[in-house]
């Protein structure tokens, strides 16, 4: 940067200043007196007078004010330009500070978010080692319920009572870790996604055969237009998010009611799978944060329905996976139900959907 050196020749003005105007007033009045002298004047005559007074004082006074008003304003702009250096630097000086400063916590920070990264690691392959050592045994009690459960009608009614209570709460259990284990997976980025061509009308039906009972309080439908083109999504992740889907509407719906499953083509690439029931619905309210981890909506039913608010959290998660997105449409009202929407991406052209695929 080049420093300007105050002052250095606005002290030269200074001496311009008084130096040219006496050099102007001996001028002048040299020339004006040789002039009357060549004339042959004698005395101080008027013209010669005026003409002194004229060129040799007024014109060099009035230069020296002309010289003066300049130096004026140059000291001005000096002083300026030394103020403008001045916050300059001060300028300067705060960023470096600041910059300083902000590296220091930009360092403070990696640190924390390689330590919170290191923790989430571990927290995740925690979850999975529980989730796995829980699995195991779980599958075996399972196992035993079922064979249990094939003697049924040897059993007393009592006892049949007991093995409904254990088959549905070990069911519960299961499906708990299953999504603890998922999520968790899912977070570390270590579920697979292998997509693949899925006509939905055959994938649908087989999905859900028996998932509501026939002689219960629910029926279920799906509709799912013949011309359809087939999905190109994850089966097991397309089938987890309609199974969380389809036991939530029968869950929130103990009035019963119909759940309807439908699908239909969203956009050109798009197609959307919708679930619909007819029971105590969302309010308004509680929908925006209807996918977060662990929220309940308050709709009445928290206590008495049994739940952990990871169900819908998970079906984002998956869904957003794969490039789609998903939604809730509600009134709220009692009896009116809910309607959950997400899209999947559909296949290639011409492929059939497997329409004459039995039911
Ligand atoms: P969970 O059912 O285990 O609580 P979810 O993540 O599946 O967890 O659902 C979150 C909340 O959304 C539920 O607690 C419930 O309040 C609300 N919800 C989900 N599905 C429905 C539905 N079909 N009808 C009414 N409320 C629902």
């Amino acid at each position: 940067m080049i420093e300007a050196r105050p002052g250095s020749w606005i002290k030269q003005l200074k001496l311009i200043q008084w130096l040219l105007p006496l050099g102007l007033f001996l001028l002048a009045s040299t020339y004006e007196s040789v002039e009357h002298i060549l004339r042959g004047q004698e005395g101080m005559t008027f013209n010669f007078n005026a003409e002194v007074l004229i060129f040799g004082i007024i014109g060099p006074v009035i230069v020296g004010l002309v010289l003066h008003w300049i130096r004026g304003q140059l000291v001005k702009l000096e002083e300026a330009n030394r103020q403008i250096q001045a916050l300059n630097s001060e300028l300067e000086q705060r960023v470096a500070e600041r910059t300083a400063e902000l590296a220091q916590k930009n360092e403070a920070l990696e640190k924390a978010n390689e330590e919170l990264k290191a923790l989430d690691t571990l927290k995740s392959d925690f979850v999975s080692l529980v989730s796995h050592e829980l699995r195991a045994p779980l599958t075996n009690i399972n196992g035993g319920i079922e064979l249990i459960a094939a003697e049924r009608s040897h059993l007393s009614s009592a006892r049949q009572e007991v093995l409904d209570i254990l088959q549905r709460e070990s069911k519960r259990l299961t499906r708990l870790v299953q999504n603890i284990l998922d999520i968790s997976l899912l977070e570390a980025g270590r579920l697979t996604n292998r997509p693949g061509f899925l006509p939905l009308r055959p994938f649908l039906c087989q999905l859900l055969k028996g998932r509501v009972p026939a002689n219960g309080k629910h029926r279920l439908v799906i509709d799912v237009q013949t011309d359809l083109p087939p999905a190109w999504a994850d089966e097991t992740h397309l089938g987890d998010v309609v199974v969380n889907l389809v036991d939530n509407a029968i869950k929130y719906s103990p009035e019963g009611g119909e759940i309807r499953v439908a699908a239909r083509p969203y956009n050109e690439h798009e197609l959307v799978i919708s679930v619909s029931d007819q029971g105590i619905g969302i309010p308004p309210s509680a929908q925006p944060r209807l996918f977060e981890r662990f929220y309940r909506a308050n709709n009445g039913t928290d206590r008495e329905v049994y739940g952990h608010g990871l169900g819908l959290y998970f079906c984002r998660k998956l869904i957003e996976a794969q490039g789609g997105r998903i939604w809730v449409e509600s009134s709220g009202i009692p009896g009116q139900g809910a309607t959950f929407y997400f899209t999947v991406p559909a296949c290639c052209e011409g492929v059939p959907n497997g329409a004459d695929f039995a039911d």
